[in-house]
C-alpha cells in the first residue's frame, strides 16, 4: 500500500486568524452555514486558490479537494477554458439586464443533452430553481400541498426546510424558525424510498397535491441511492392523481453522464431543476420541462418569476465552457471508475479495521456512513455515528485530503483526480481508520 500523505505542513495560523476576523462581519464567519466545520470539529478551511484537484489554503497547505464546490467543479479548478471564457466575457462586459445569445447557446446545450427539457429559465441558484418550480406547480395544477422527502435538500426556500438533508441535517434543525406554520403545513414529508408512504399522503390529500420534489439521487443527507422503480413509481402516482414530479438535479444533472440521471432510471419528470456543474463554478441554475407547462411563466404566462441578474453573460459563459467539455467520450465512465475505485478501497479499508460500516456510491458520489446496516432513508442515514464520521473528516484533512464537513453531504469525484488520487486517499483512510479503531478499543 502507497503511504499516505505527510500531515498538513504548517500551522493554520493565517487562516485561523482570517477566520476570526471574518467572525466580527460575517454571521459564524461564512456565507453558508456547512462551511463553519460545525459538526466536524477542526479549523474552518480558508482557500486562496485551486488547480486541478487541488485546493491551496491560506497558510500555503495543498489538499486534495472531494468537495469540488459541492460538487459544482465537475472539471477541477480553474479550468483553462472555463477561466479562459469568463475573462473573455469580461472584457465584453458583465451584465446587460436584457437578453444575450450566450442564454440561447446554454439553453440549446442543456436541451439537446435532455430533450424532454423542450423550454427552460435561468436563474442564479438551486434554491431559486425548485422555488420558482413549485410555484410553477401550484399555479398550474391550482392545488397547495407539496410532498418532500425526509433528507432530501431541495435549496432554502421556506416550503423545503422541515426534515431537510444539507446544513439542516448537518446542525439538526428540524424545523425552521421564521417559516408561517400555515406554510410549513402544506409540505408533506414522508420517508426516502418508500412509495407506500407516497401513496398514503396522497390518499389523505385527495386532489390537493401540486407536486411531488424529488432528488433522483438523495446526495444531501449523505448518498442514498433509488431503489428500482421508485422514481418510475412516484412519477405513476403523480399522473394517476394530477400532480406534477420535479426531480431536482441541482446535484445529479451533468453528473453521471452528459444530460439527466433520468435516463437511468426511465424518467421524464414534468419539471427539472439544474445547477451547480451547469454553471461551470460561477452562479447558475435553471428549471425547465414541457413548453405547454414553462409557457405559463411570464412573460408567456401569469406565473411571475424575475431576475435582474438572471442568464448573466459572465455565468452563462462559464456554463457554456464547461458543457462543452462534458461531451468528451468516456470522460464519465472513467470518473465512474475513479469513483468505484474509491468506494471499493473505502469498504475494504472499514471491513480491515473492523469499523460497522457502509460505503454508498454511485456514479461519481459516495459516502462514508458508519453504521451497521443498508442506508436507503434519512432514518438510516441518522443512525451513523456522526462523530466518528468527524473524527474521520480530521483525520483525513490532516493528511492533506479534504472530505465533505459533515456526514450528510456527498464526496464528489472530479475528471481530474487520478488513480493515484484515488490511491493515496485510500492509504490516509487506510491510516484513518486505525485511530477510529484504536480509540473504540480504549
Ligand atoms: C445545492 C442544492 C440545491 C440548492 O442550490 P443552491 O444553489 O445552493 O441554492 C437544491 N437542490 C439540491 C439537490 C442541491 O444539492
Amino acid at each position: 500500500m502507497s503511504t499516505a500523505q505527510p500531515r498538513l505542513k504548517r500551522e493554520r495560523k493565517r487562516s485561523r486568524e482570517i477566520f476570526e476576523r471574518a467572525e466580527n462581519v460575517l454571521v459564524g464567519g461564512v456565507n453558508s452555514p456547512v462551511r463553519a466545520f460545525k459538526s466536524v470539529g477542526g479549523e474552518p478551511l480558508i482557500i486562496e486558490r485551486g488547480s486541478g484537484q487541488y485546493l491551496y489554503d491560506a497558510d500555503g497547505n495543498e489538499l486534495l479537494d472531494y468537495v469540488c464546490s459541492w460538487g459544482a467543479m465537475i472539471l477541477g479548478h480553474a479550468n483553462p477554458a472555463i477561466s479562459e471564457a469568463i475573462a473573455e466575457q469580461a472584457r465584453r462586459g458583465t451584465s446587460f439586464g436584457v437578453t444575450t445569445e450566450l442564454e440561447l447557446e446554454l439553453a440549446t446545450l442543456i436541451t439537446r443533452a435532455i430533450p424532454f427539457i423542450e423550454k427552460i429559465r435561468f436563474v442564479s441558484s438551486g434554491t431559486e430553481a425548485t422555488m420558482s418550480a413549485v410555484r410553477l406547480a401550484r399555479g398550474v395544477t391550482k392545488q397547495d400541498f407539496i410532498v418532500k422527502f425526509e433528507g432530501c435538500y431541495h435549496g432554502h426556500a421556506d416550503s423545503f426546510l422541515s426534515q431537510a438533508g444539507s446544513g439542516l441535517a448537518t446542525l439538526g434543525i428540524a424545523e425552521c424558525p421564521g417559516v408561517p406554520a400555515p406554510l410549513a403545513a402544506l409540505t408533506l414529508n414522508v420517508p426516502y424510498n418508500n412509495l407506500g408512504a407516497v401513496e398514503r399522503v396522497f390518499s389523505q390529500h385527495k386532489g390537493k397535491i401540486a407536486a411531488v420534489i424529488v432528488e433522483p439521487i438523495a446526495a444531501n443527507m449523505g448518498v442514498v441511492v433509488p431503489e428500482t422503480d421508485f422514481l418510475k413509481g412516484l412519477h405513476e402516482i403523480c399522473k394517476k392523481n394530477g400532480a406534477l414530479l420535479i426531480v431536482d438535479e441541482v446535484i445529479t444533472g451533468f453528473r453521471l453522464r452528459n444530460g439527466s440521471v433520468q435516463d437511468n432510471f426511465g424518467v421524464e419528470a414534468d419539471l427539472t431543476t439544474l445547477g451547480k456543474i451547469i454553471g461551470g463554478g460561477v452562479p447558475v441554475a435553471a428549471y425547465g420541462g414541457r413548453a405547454e407547462l414553462m409557457d405559463q411563466v411570464a412573460p408567456l404566462g401569469p406565473v411571475y418569476q424575475a431576475g435582474t441578474l438572471a442568464g448573466n453573460p459572465l455565468a452563462m459563459s462559464a456554463g457554456i465552457a464547461a458543457l462543452k467539455q462534458l461531451t468528451k467520450p468516456g470522460l464519465y465512465d472513467e470518473i465512474t471508475q475513479m469513483a468505484q475505485r474509491l468506494a471499493v478501497g473505502l469498504c475494504a479499508g472499514l471491513a480491515e479495521a473492523g469499523i460497522p460500516g457502509e460505503v454508498n456510491a454511485i456514479g461519481s458520489l459516495a459516502t462514508v456512513f458508519f453504521t451497521l446496516g443498508p442506508v436507503k432513508n434519512y432514518a438510516n442515514a441518522k443512525r451513523s455515528d456522526t462523530k466518528r464520521y468527524a473524527r474521520f473528516f480530521r483525520e483525513m484533512l490532516d493528511r492533506g485530503i479534504f472530505l465533505a464537513p459533515s456526514q450528510f453531504e456527498a464526496a464528489f469525484v472530479s475528471a481530474v483526480h487520478t488513480p493515484q488520487d484515488i490511491d493515496r486517499t485510500l492509504a490516509a483512510a487506510h491510516e484513518a481508520f486505525q485511530v477510529i479503531s484504536s480509540e473504540s478499543a480504549d
